[in-house]
């Protein structure tokens, strides 16, 4: 299996250059290169049977020998006739010097093509061709797999078919027991039938396989890490019915899932162990309340705890909120962000290290090496989808392994979290407090807009504000910037009497909050931005958000940005800006017009635009699957999840024999894909 790809039959230097290319290296690599379609050759024809547009198998005679006709200075056509007793069959190729010679009058041969008509006469052009009984690759159903540049169907397919037999029988290594319980197919089935297959429903079978296999090793290695971070000590918070003074307080109460999750946090906090939780919830579901009286607890237990946004303008409103919550509490709460003055800093650090800060909330320049806590027991992450684990190694070491409450608001569909995040704990708002109005959304095209500045116009007079939020630009930051700044200038001229504002992602810290502090109270009317808003920022006055280029955002993110209006009384608007005519784009921009619900949204993006495009996959440190879809093998995701339970419980560490050869397949992927990152 570990043989240099090299020294496998048909392959030699050359090829194996071309293998490596796309990671190929042993034979063990190839057989892992799973097809991406198979091709059904397997079902013999006769000529008259044939129709047009088919594509079939037939076996024929060679009738007449190769003629070759030169129609144009660059076009060679050459054609022969083949029949099978039933009926002919012309047989057109262009441009191929090589076939002239290659067939005589009377030998037979199966052909495996595209039938089509000209003149009334039956062609097939540039088709299959083997020996009859030599066949390899006509007469049963046939693999396809990704190329790259120089390696050819023929080539891969023939070297698989050379790997499957040299690398003789497989050992398995997912246990009898398993694979009887989750009915999975036994490895060397499932790898003949993956390439090779008898008839498609081998092919299902041995596909399973290796999705679940796939899913449970990757499961098996991310709760590697869960048990790493999950042994590790936490500060007990002793008493929890503190709690109840901070939510008696309350303007409002607690909706069920707010309550849920507070449960869930603080069972965390109780039991000794530290807590890695992350909490999930869409837009406005409430989570800085439960944030809030999570701190709440570990403070009044005698402890600190601080809360990282990811921008300064979060940082800022964060503190303002909690604020707002610990009024007349007897809680301190310190400010801690990169562009505040030294002497401010040396401040904060000092009421930080003397304990006289009971909460810090700041931007990662919490996590500096500067900051020492006196005490710090809970760090709450906001709006961050993946705190990396270099970073919690910082925070760890920082105080007595703090808990970590991990807070996000895209939500993605729960089986999805268990493996993105399968070393975290995860809690789900799926509710929001009562008396939500949805946003109002549209999507509209450039000859709508118009009618959109009318309305915007309208709005303002009225005293409302707005958002115009454009797409970053990849290519640089500037022209990201000219972009929004155009857009603004366009729409101070077309407004004169509004005060337009313009906030863009490498804006100085200090100019950004400006800027925002005149949204804040309402200087400002019309807020153009970059997508530096997409996260937290809290303004009820605003109740029209209008993207430009909506096509290029996740819906995902684009429900986050919605989130930004519908704070207040007044009914929001979201209207979306799309160009192309796509059906993936409409269909996109449609689920937008219909749903409020951010995680029917994301399924859809999901479903629409596969967990590639979805996730950026890299990004959430997950690695490429080889064959398992996740949205569309969610029912294997499941099995493979209850399977990789048994498995732990059995032998948490994968040490005993039984599981040697999954052991090795964890600690391969851990390797080559780096999960650990
Ligand atoms: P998230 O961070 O989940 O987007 P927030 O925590 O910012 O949401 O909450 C949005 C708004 O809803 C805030 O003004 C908050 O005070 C309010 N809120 C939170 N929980 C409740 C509740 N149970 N009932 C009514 N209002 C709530
Ligand atoms: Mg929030």
């Amino acid at each position: 299996m570990s043989k240099d790809i090299r020294y496998l039959k048909g392959v030699g230097e050359k090829r194996a250059e071309l293998f490596s290319k796309i990671g190929i290296k042993t034979v063990e690599d190839l057989l892992y290169y799973f097809p991406r379609s198979h091709e059904d050759r397997s079902k013999m024809k006769e000529i008259s049977e044939c129709v047009e547009g088919e594509t079939v198998c037939v076996g024929v005679t060679v009738f007449s020998p190769v003629r070759e006709m030169r129609v144009r200075r660059n076009m060679l056509v050459s054609s022969m006739v083949v029949s099978d007793g039933t009926g002919a069959i012309n047989v057109v190729w262009y441009n191929n010097k090589y076939v002239k010679d290659k067939f005589m009058t009377g030998d037979e041969y199966i052909l495996y093509g595209k039938i089509t008509k000209r003149n009334g006469k039956t062609e097939m052009v540039n088709p299959v061709f083997e020996e009859r009984g030599k066949e390899r690759f006509t007469g049963k159903i046939v693999p396809l797999y990704p190329l790259t540049g120089g390696l050819t169907q023929k080539i891969v397919q023939s070297s698989m078919e050379n790997a499957i037999k040299e690398a003789g029988r497989l050992e398995e290594y997912i246990p009898l027991d398993i694979r009887e319980k989750y009915h999975i197919a036994e490895l060397n089935y499932s790898m003949k039938n993956i390439h090779f297959p008898e008839d498609f429903e081998s092919y299902n079978i041995a596909r399973q396989r290796f999705v679940f296999e796939e899913l449970l090793v990757l499961q098996l290695a991310l709760f590697g890490r869960k048990t790493e971070n999950s042994v590790q000590s936490g500060t007990v918070i002793e008493d929890v019915r503190c709690i109840r003074n901070f939510t008696d307080r309350l303007p409002f109460s607690l909706t069920n899932a707010q309550k849920r999750t507070l449960n869930e946090i603080m069972h965390d906090c109780k039991s000794g162990k530290m807590m890695n939780r992350l909490v999930q919830g869409d837009v406005g579901s409430g989570k800085t309340a439960v944030a809030a009286a999570a701190i709440y607890a570990v403070v009044k237990n005698g402890h600190q705890a601080a809360m990282m946004a990811p921008t300064e303008i979060l940082a800022v409103q964060h503190k303002e909120i909690l604020d707002e919550f610990f009024k007349d509490m007897g809680i301190n709460v310190v400010l801690l962000t990169g562009s505040m003055k030294a002497k401010e800093k040396r401040f904060a650090y000092d009421m930080i290290l003397t304990g006289a800060a009971d909460v810090v909330v700041g931007t990662h320049a919490i996590i500096q090496e500067a900051v020492e806590f006196k005490d710090l027991a809970l760090v709450v992450a906001d709006e961050q989808h993946r705190f990396g684990v270099e970073q919690r190694a910082k925070l760890a070491a920082k105080g007595n392994n703090p808990h970590m409450l991990i807070m996000s608001a895209t939500p993605i569909p729960r089986t999805l979290a268990l493996i993105l995040y399968g070393d975290l704990d995860i809690s789900i708002i799926d509710e929001l407090p009562p008396g939500r109005k949805s946003v109002k959304t549209y999507a509209v095209g450039e000859n709508m807009r118009k009618r959109v500045y009318a309305f915007l116009s309208k709005n303002i007079k009225n005293g409302m504000q707005a958002y115009v939020v454009c797409p970053l630009i990849e290519e640089t930051e500037k022209s990201d910037l000219q972009n929004a700044q155009e857009l603004a200038e366009k729409l101070s001229s077309a407004f004169p009497d509004f005060k337009v504002g313009l906030m863009y992602g490498k804006m100085k810290p200090t100019l950004k909050n400006e800027i925002m502090d005149g949204f804040v109270n309402g200087d400002i009317n019309v807020l153009v931005s970059t997508t530096v808003i997409e996260v937290g920022v809290n303004v009820p006055n605003a109740n029209i958000m209008i993207i430009e280029n909506a096509e290029r955002f996740g819906l995902s993110q684009l429900h986050q940005l919605r989130g930004r209006v519908g704070r207040g009384s007044e009914q929001a608007f979201c209207i979306l800006f799309a160009h192309g005519n796509n059906d993936v784009t409409k269909k996109r921009m449609e689920t937008m017009c219909i749903s409020n619900d951010g995680f029917y949204i994301s399924e859809q993006d999901l479903k629409l635009r596969g967990p590639g495009d979805f996730f950026g996959t890299r990004q959430h440190g997950l690695p490429e699957m080889r064959i398992a879809n996740l949205f569309e093998d969610r029912d294997i995701l499941a099995l493979s999840q209850r399977a990789a339970k048994d498995i732990r419980d059995e032998d948490i560490n994968l040490t005993s024999e039984k599981y040697r050869g999954l052991r090795k397949r964890i600690e391969k992927l851990v390797m080559d894909e780096i999960v650990m990152n």
